[in-house]
């Protein structure tokens, strides 16, 4: 696990005057990449550092100048918008990078004179999916979600006997994953009612989202080439907010026997900041397993991961439905809770079981949690687990009820990390606003 250092210590503010408020999801502390361009300016995307309420353009930096040779090495690949080619470099060189990004920016020894001009209001910028995902994989690491889901299902045996064994996931879509911001088209589909003799076609009238984190890969492996528990951690370059948008009725009657399929790859939302693992550092907590749950497989267990495999991040989902935003209203907060208490599997055991096979993974692949649903119900992160499966509606404020998602509402995800001795950290935001489906054709 990466240890801290000065780039980690909470009294350190920057030139950015906006990376020193207390409330920025940015600071100093955080630095995480996104691809960003000038809005509507259609120009190639550029890989960017947030600060504060700037983004630190990394090709404008670059040409600056004034940095080691070992630096400008690293800069090249974010200079020429390629952030693949340094996730690759894997932890050594983000490190690197981090301590040389968290000086220029610093307030006593910053390089304000040289960097002002390379700074861009991210109010005047558009962001997109950070990284090429070239694979996506989902997996079904909270295990109140999936004890939820199992009951609505299988009241009496909710949770299946492979699950406390083994990371359960399947091969997801990478080309419908959308940035922020970007519109989710209701999806069209066949669904069957139990009590239908036959399967009709037409728009999901159960849609749902699923809050989840990304785990993004650095540094791959080769085919063939398992990737053991212990370097597993090794793999991972930073972690994103991710929605995983599900059609709860056209999931049912799809997913048997091979899983789920259309229900779940018309899109899925990922947050345009990748918050490093180097900044997730101070909030990391231990693996634990409940008493008389099994322990983990030889090949999923390494010290370093008991010790602070998991991670301590609060979670939150926001609604904001088209008459909330008619009125001004930002929304509604259906949820909050820890990824710490929801997830079963660290993500350094997804990483470790998904190569312990053989398959090879890639820089810039993405590997879903799964919903991470806390104990309570209102720590539950989707619609399908707070409406107990569409039957109790939820009231929202100004008389508005839902079970699932109506089109024009708002769905936005958002995480921070705080604790005692640490900056607090946040992930920015993860939304998208429902649009009708297309006509049949
Ligand atoms: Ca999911």
């Amino acid at each position: 696990m990466t240890t801290l250092d000065f780039t980690h210590d909470p009294a350190r503010r920057s030139w950015v005057d906006s990376a020193n408020d207390p409330a920025t999801d940015f600071p100093i502390q955080n630095l995480p990449y996104g691809r960003f361009r000038r809005a509507g300016s259609g120009e190639p995307w550029r890989i960017g550092v947030a600060i504060g309420d700037r983004v630190l353009d990394l090709a404008a930096a670059r040409r600056a100048g004034g940095w080691d040779t070992e630096v400008d090495a690293l800069l090249d690949p974010l200079a020429a918008g390629d952030l693949n080619r340094f996730m690759a470099l894997g932890a050594p060189a983000r490190r690197r990078l981090r301590a040389a990004l968290s000086q220029a920016l610093g307030e006593s020894e910053g390089r304000r004179e040289a960097l002002a001009a390379a700074l861009v209001a991210q109010t005047e910028v558009e962001l997109t999916v950070p990284c090429t995902i070239g694979d996506y994989t989902d997996f079904y690491t909270g295990i109140h979600h999936a004890t939820a889901v199992g009951k609505l299902f299988r009241p009496d045996n909710p949770l299946l006997p492979n699950y406390r064994w083994v990371p359960i996931g399947y091969h997801g879509r990478a080309s419908s994953i959308v940035a922020s911001g970007h519109p989710v088209r209701r999806p069209n589909g066949q669904t069957k009612a139990p009590d239908a003799e036959t399967p009709s076609f037409g728009p999901s009238r159960r849609l749902d989202y699923e809050l989840e984190l990304g785990f993004l890969i650095g540094t791959g492996n080769g085919l063939g080439e398992p990737i053991p528990m212990a370097r597993a951690e090794d793999h991972l370059f930073g972690v994103t907010l991710f929605n995983d948008w599900s059609a709860r009725d056209i999931q049912p009657w799809e997913y048997q026997p091979l899983g789920p399929f259309l229900a779940k790859n018309f899109a899925s939302t990922i947050s345009p900041w990748v918050v490093t693992m180097e900044a997730l550092a101070p909030f990391r907590a231990p693996f634990v397993r409940p008493e008389g749950d099994p322990e983990p497989l030889p090949y999923l267990d390494a010290p370093g991961n008991r010790a602070a495999g998991a991670l301590d991040i609060q979670l939150e989902a926001w609604l904001q439905t088209a008459a909330m935003r008619a009125a001004g209203s930002p929304g509604v907060r259906l949820s909050a809770g820890n990824a710490r208490d929801a997830a079963y599997w660290t993500a350094a055991q997804l990483v470790a079981h998904h190569a312990s096979g053989g398959c090879n993974l890639q820089p810039g692949d993405l590997l879903g949690s799964g919903t991470l649903s806390g104990r309570e119900p209102s720590q539950a992160g989707s619609l399908l687990e707070l409406s107990d499966g569409g039957k109790r509606p939820i009231a929202l404020p100004g008389g508005e009820t839902r079970t699932f998602l109506a089109d024009g509402d708002t769905l936005t995800l958002r995480a921070h990390c705080e604790r005692e001795g640490a900056r607090r950290i946040g992930f920015g935001s993860c939304a998208g606003t429902i649009v009708p489906a297309p006509l049949l054709p």
